[in-house]
Parts: structure tokens; C-alpha cells; sequence
């Protein structure tokens, strides 16, 4: 069920303009009390279809980071305009250290393909964020950018998908 959703989904994304759509997701996050009290924040440096990000960057108010990919794992790495390089799966990811102390992480940016109202997500599949948000000894506010064409009811999460606490679509921001 998952990954025929998940196929149908990717397909669904990459007939809808994105660019337009990204801009009014931004503007969502961004006047976002929880976001505006938020001062570090792992995000996610887009690719291909997802909800773009790039200039999220620029906002120099905000402490930015970016997972970085070590096995299974996802490690937390400060972004202030360093170099990125692509990891495995040609995404980029910085090359600097990555943090020791990752309870100053207030809020988590986490894209998905498709999303639910119950505030579980598809991934690519690999289960990334899964195993992050679990192994995280705190709580960061958790919230996952999606298309509202892509915001359905139920995206039939498994038992190890971990649950987020608000997607924000170009319609709306939604409280899980
Ligand atoms: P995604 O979240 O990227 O859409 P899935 O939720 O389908 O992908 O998870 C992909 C794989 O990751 C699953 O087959 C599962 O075995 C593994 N996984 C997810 N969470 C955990 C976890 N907490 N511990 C170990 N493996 C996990
Ligand atoms: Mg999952």
C-alpha cells in the first residue's frame, strides 16, 4: 500500500509547479509563531520536486543546519553558506563537522512526498528520519513541508513511522 502510494505521489509532485507552490509554503512556515521562536533549525537543502528551500538560507536570524547521511543515521551539521557536496543519493550535504549536542535543535524541517492529517509522512523510503527522530533524546518541534495536493487523509504509516506535530502546505498550516 505504502509504496504504490508513495509512486503515485512522486508522480502527482512532479506535475505541479513547484515553484509557485514553494513560495506560498515558505510564506506558511515562515509566519509561523513556533517558527519565529525557533532560533536552530534543521532543515533540508531540496532536490528534484521537493519543496525548495534554497533561500531559506538567507534568513540570517535563524541558526540553519542540514543532516548529513552516516550509515543509517543522520548527523546534524551547521549551514551558513559552506561548501555542500553530494552524498549516495546525490544529495547535498555539508562537508564540515557535524554537532555533538543536538538538544539545541528547537525545530526539524523534514520533507515528505506525501503527508497525512494524522502527521505521519512518506519518505523515499529509506527510513531516515524515522530513525532520527527517534534516536533524538529531546523533543524539536517537528514539521513537514508538503504540496496540498499531496496532503491526504491517511498514508497508512507502519508502527516505526514517527509521528510530526505540523505540516505546512501552500494552503495551510496544519496542526497535528
Ligand atoms: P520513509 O519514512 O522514508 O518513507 P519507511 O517509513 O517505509 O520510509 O521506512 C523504510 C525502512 O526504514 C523500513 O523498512 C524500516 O525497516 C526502516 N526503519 C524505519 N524506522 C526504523 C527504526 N526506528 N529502526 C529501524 N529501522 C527503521
Ligand atoms: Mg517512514
Amino acid at each position: 500500500m505504502k509504496n504504490k502510494l508513495r509512486q503515485y505521489a512522486k508522480e502527482l509532485r512532479n506535475t505541479l509547479s513547484i515553484q509557485d507552490l514553494s513560495v506560498k509554503i515558505k510564506n506558511n512556515l515562515f509566519s509561523m509563531p513556533e517558527f519565529k521562536s525557533s532560533k536552530n533549525i534543521l532543515a533540508y537543502y531540496s532536490m528534484g520536486s521537493e519543496v525548495c528551500t534554497y533561500d531559506y538560507f538567507d534568513d540570517y536570524s535563524k541558526n540553519w543546519f542540514l543532516p548529513k547521511i552516516d550509515g543509517e543515521n543522520l548527523l546534524v551539521c551547521p549551514y551558513n553558506g559552506c561548501k555542500l557536496s553530494q552524498n549516495r543519493y546525490k544529495i547535498l550535504e555539508p562537508e564540515n563537522q557535524n554537532i555533538s549536542d543536538e538538544s539545541i535543535i528547537d525545530m526539524v524541517i523534514i520533507p515528505a512526498v506525501c503527508a497525512d492529517k494524522n502527521g505521519y509522512r512518506l519518505g523515499y523510503g529509506k527510513g531516515y528520519y524515522d530513525r532520527f527522530i527517534k534516536r533524538l533524546t529531546h523533543k524539536p518541534l517537528k514539521v513537514i513541508l508538503v504540496y496540498s495536493k499531496l496532503f491526504f487523509d491517511n498514508v497508512y504509516p507502519d508502527s516505526f513511522d514517527e509521528k510530526c506535530d505540523f505540516i505546512v502546505t501552500d494552503k495551510e498550516i496544519y496542526k497535528v
